[in-house]
């Protein structure tokens, strides 16, 4: 019901959109190809796997015999299913059985970074677990009393420098106390500095190398924060991330802010990067595991 509700503006411009095709033309030909293709393209499914995804309709239609647009309705719930979960991948966080597990979040600014953070240590507290936060977004004026503000709000400590110190050396302090307080799961927060890429990959793997020297096998998660308002520019966000670190998964944010739910099929489609988490709103229990047939659901019913 959470992806019902978060996902009520995609619903009502793509499947709306898609039962009046499927009234207006009746007949499976080649100009409804083309609309559906279109109405795809505009639903930030993006133009590879539109291609992808209509080729595959048109073998369908073919093999199965289909001529009527109200029969291939069904199908294309299918197929989209099917595209959603093709990889079968594990939409689980990978979260140490024994001892500290250290989570760092990437992605630029405004993309939901903090936010998410918040969400996911009040989850993680509500299942009984130990929660830190470090602050080693220094960059982004704000971000640290930001942070403070979720800390307070689900009460879990915050460790933090004065804006423009180190993130590095922010994480190390955050490893220490981790470490020495037994705590379960830590939490980094990090800058989003996309503009320039060489020093943004240069402080995450700085950032890196102080947790796993301090804890060998972490970290056990990179997610990378993107937000599904931005479409296509996700997608290339991701991509520019993903040669910046090695990215484990995706939390898309802001579904419920977007009638272009599509997003989601262009990132299954196009990286190899499991889409673990996803935002639905801009409260603390806003956060879902990604769920292929509960999107799927939301999307058409
Ligand atoms: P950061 O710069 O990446 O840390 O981004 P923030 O966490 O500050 O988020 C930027 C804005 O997006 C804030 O106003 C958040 O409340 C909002 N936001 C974050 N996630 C969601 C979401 O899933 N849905 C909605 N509607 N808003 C969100």
């Amino acid at each position: 019901d959470k992806f019902k509700d978060g996902l009520s503006k995609s619903r009502k411009s793509f499947a709306e959109r898609m039962n009046n095709l499927v009234k207006r033309y009746r007949k499976v030909d080649e100009d409804f190809f083309d609309e559906l293709e279109e109405l795809l393209i505009e639903s930030d499914v993006g133009m590879t796997t539109v291609m992808d995804l209509v080729d595959r309709l048109k073998n369908e239609s073919r093999t199965r015999n289909i001529k009527d647009t109200n029969m291939l309705k069904d199908v294309i719930v299918e197929v989209l299913s099917e595209f959603l979960t093709k990889h079968k991948e594990e939409t689980r966080l990978n979260l140490n059985p024994s001892g500290l597990t250290v989570i760092l979040m990437v992605g630029v600014n405004g993309a939901g970074k903090t936010t998410t953070i918040g969400k996911l240590a009040g989850r993680l507290k509500n299942e009984g677990k130990s929660v830190l936060l470090a602050a080693a977004d220094t960059f982004r004026a704000g971000a640290i009393d930001q942070l403070q503000v979720w800390g307070d709000r689900t009460g879990v400590d915050v460790i933090k420098h004065q804006e423009g110190s180190d993130p590095a050396s922010v994480v190390f302090d955050a490893m220490q106390a981790a470490k020495s307080r037994k705590i379960d799961v830590l939490l980094c927060d990090t800058a989003g500095r996309l503009q320039n890429k060489v020093n943004l990959m240069k402080e995450l793997e700085k950032i890196k190398r102080v947790i796993s020297r301090e804890c060998p096998g972490a970290p056990h998660e990179v997610l990378l924060v993107l937000d599904a308002t931005t479409g296509q520019n996700a997608l290339s966000q991701a991509k520019l991330f993903r040669q910046a670190s090695e990215v484990t998964g995706i939390v898309l944010t802001k579904l419920d802010g977007t009638a272009k739910g599509g997003i989601v099929l262009a990132i299954r489609n196009e990286l190899d990067i499991p889409v673990k988490l996803v935002g639905l709103g801009e409260q603390l229990n806003d956060l879902q595991t990604f769920d292929a047939d509960a999107f799927v659901y939301g999307l058409f019913s």
